[in-house]
């Protein structure tokens, strides 16, 4: 297995072709649009002249793994050839499912189709395929160069031979596979993002301001970063999206949005990606420092 398809060049898809490629897998990188492949291509470039800089790989290296991504705006045409296909398109259902059923048609019997989903079902994703059995999760963490966990998320259908695979592969690519079924959050949001949402609920009850609420959870519980400053880096809309997923799935009050979140995403402050979340970023030289914080 050498040649992959990732769906999505945004944050994630091109975290994932990176780290592919820099394994030496031949990665067709599809999105709908030609400037999102352009930009995920330069965030690729930059993110492994970093690399070279901090010399954790070569130049050598980082021309070659450029070398194994090819850029593609039709799905047909990307998933020619392909074993596997990553999908990490927008998070919205709708789209996905549209996805799936159009990967289905066009890719071979055999191809195994993936999702980076952060929240929506995989059992869901695979029953608009006529091959549930081989779509899976594959939740890969932000940033993917950098990040150790990949969560693996076996849907009501999928085989064990598929989640065998999925698992091997991920090792093969330097990254620690945990495995989990397939329930609204799986585990990594399931646990996060109501820490998120007690934090941003501690600020709404006014028990104390954004860099204190931070700076308890950093000094006292040893993160490496404030949950509201982590919160910013996810997307708040992103947040209050899995929030919904488990309140509606689970059907338990304990999961409903603290409305300053539901107030702030209504508002356009989504974090990092919009200049202003719990922090201001709109200041470059600050949100680089910070952005280099978060890559080391
Ligand atoms: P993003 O907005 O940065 O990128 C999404 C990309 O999908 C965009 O470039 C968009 O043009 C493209 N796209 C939309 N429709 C498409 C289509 N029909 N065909 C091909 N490409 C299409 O989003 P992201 O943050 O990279 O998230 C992608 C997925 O990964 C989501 O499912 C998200 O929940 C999941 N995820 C995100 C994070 C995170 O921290 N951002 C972490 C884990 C998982």
């Amino acid at each position: 297995m050498k040649n992959i398809a990732v769906i999505g060049a945004g944050t994630m898809g091109n975290g994932i072709a990176h780290t592919f490629a820099q394994f030496d897998y031949k990665v067709h990188l599809i999105d709908v649009s030609d400037a999102a492949l352009k930009k995920g291509l330069a965030t690729i470039t930059k993110n492994l002249d970093r690399m070279v800089a901090k010399e954790k790989i070569t130049e050598v290296e980082k021309t070659a793994t450029l070398m194994n991504i090819t850029s593609f705006t039709e799905i047909s045409e990307g998933v020619k050839n392909v074993d596997l296909v990553i999908e990490a398109a927008t998070e919205n259902a709708v789209l996905k499912s549209k996805i799936f059923k159009e990967l289905d048609e066009v890719c071979d019997a055999e191809t195994i189709l993936a999702t980076n989903t952060s929240s929506i079902s995989i059992t869901q994703i695979a029953a608009v395929t006529k091959r549930p059995e081989k779509v899976i999760g594959m939740h890969f963490m932000n940033p993917v160069p950098i990040m150790k966990l990949v969560e693996i998320i076996r849907g009501y259908n999928t085989t064990d031979e598929v989640m065998q695979f999925t698992v091997e592969l991920s090792k093969k690519i330097g990254k620690t596979p945990v495995e989990v079924n397939d329930y609204p959050g799986f585990v990594a949001n399931r646990i996060l993002m109501p820490m998120i949402n007690e934090s941003i609920e501690t600020l709404y009850n006014s028990v104390a301001g954004v860099a204190e609420i931070d700076t308890v959870m950093k000094l006292g519980m040893a993160h490496p970063m404030g949950p509201l400053q982590l919160a910013d880096f996810i997307g708040l809309d992103v947040c209050l999206s899995i929030l919904n997923v488990m309140y509606d799935g689970f059907k338990n009050p304990k999961y409903a949005p603290c409305p300053l979140l539901v107030n702030m995403v209504m508002a356009g402050k989504l974090g990092v990606k919009s200049g202003e979340g719990f922090y201001d970023y709109t200041d470059s030289r600050k949100a680089e420092k910070v952005a280099q914080m978060f890559n080391s």
